[in-house]
């Protein structure tokens, strides 16, 4: 397949390529079928609790998924993305309690012989950023209840080593709290959604439980994430350290990679908070850090349904 945009050479044979794209995430498993044209024909969901977490009840969700899905003799490759670390299409997730966890047999149980890639899920976002607006140096970032991010390059669009994977919510940012990733001080104890909910109304609230009982916060979290709306005052003095912390990690990842856009998307992103992150990233620096609010524009399932397909098309050197 050719450089530039990868649309043109995924768009071969419009019936023949069906793919599908699930989502792994701490609350919902969503998996949406693909026609060629990227087309959703069929969606399904599943809620999620705290007891579904771990390889076992995390395999039975996927089965259960899988077994919902329809036109499984058409579809050609098949994409999950995951809250998670993935290497070689085994998962580790803290988030989802998930340890060397593998799809192989699960996968098997209902498609005999496909092509499968397991991807973080916003390497996924990346993806989809990259198919629907384009772009050269893409820096995504997911913010919520975590803090994740993806570089993509796109001169390498062709190759899998397109994209890195920047585990930014545990990059080191001070204080001393220690995260549920065993390390002290990473920015999601201090710029995440639950430093906010902790400076919003919960003090002695401790990243490790909330990340084990993030349900019990839904309604909490909404209510912080629509606070600006209310009371401007309140939300800049709850989010004023936040915007600090993650000013810091953005304006040292430009200085390496200089990406060309910066995409913020994800749960915890409002068009306030990206508007004041990037007043208080122009306070700081001359750089012409350029920010793109997709809030929850980006489609995960898609994104992983393309990489799938784009990996299935050059593992068969098509
Ligand atoms: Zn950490």
């Amino acid at each position: 397949m050719g450089l530039g945009r990868p649309k043109h050479s995924l768009h071969l044979n419009p019936e023949y390529w069906y793919s599908l794209g699930i989502k792994v995430g701490r609350e919902y498993i969503s998996a949406t079928v693909f026609n060629s044209k990227f087309e959703i024909l069929e969606k399904n969901s599943i809620k999620i609790t705290k007891n579904d977490m771990g390889n076992e009840n995390v395999s039975k969700l996927i089965d259960q998924i899988l077994s919902k899905v329809h036109h499984k003799d058409k579809i050609k490759s098949i994409g999950i993305a995951f809250s998670g670390n993935v290497n070689n299409n085994v998962v580790n997730s803290y988030i989802l309690k998930l340890e060397n966890f593998s799809l192989e047999r699960v996968i098997k149980k209902h498609f005999k012989d496909i092509d499968f890639t397991a991807l973080n899920d916003v390497e996924a976002i990346a993806t989809e950023e990259f198919v629907n607006h384009e772009g050269v140096r893409i820096l995504v970032i997911n913010y919520g209840t975590g803090i994740g991010a993806c570089y993509l390059n796109s001169i390498d669009f062709a190759s899998k080593n397109h994209k890195k994977i920047l585990e930014l919510g545990h990059f080191y940012a001070g204080g001393n709290e220690t995260c549920y990733c065993g390390s002290i001080g990473c920015l999601e104890t201090l710029a995440s959604d639950y430093a906010a909910l902790k400076k919003y109304k919960f003090r002695n609230l401790k990243i490790t439980d909330f990340i084990e009982n993030e349900e019990d916060y839904e309604t909490d979290l909404a209510e912080l994430r629509k606070l600006y709306e209310y009371s401007n005052k309140k939300a800049e003095i709850i989010y004023q350290d936040i915007f600090v912390y993650l000013t810091a990690a953005i304006i040292n990842i430009y200085k390496i990679l200089t990406p060309k856009k910066v995409i913020l998307t994800g749960e915890g992103v409002t068009p306030w908070f990206s508007q004041n992150l990037q007043k208080k990233i122009l306070s700081i620096t001359k750089d012409p850090i350029p920010i793109i609010y997709r809030g929850l524009e980006n489609n995960i399932e898609l994104g992983a349904a393309i990489t799938s397909l784009q990996n299935h098309i050059i593992n068969n050197k098509f």
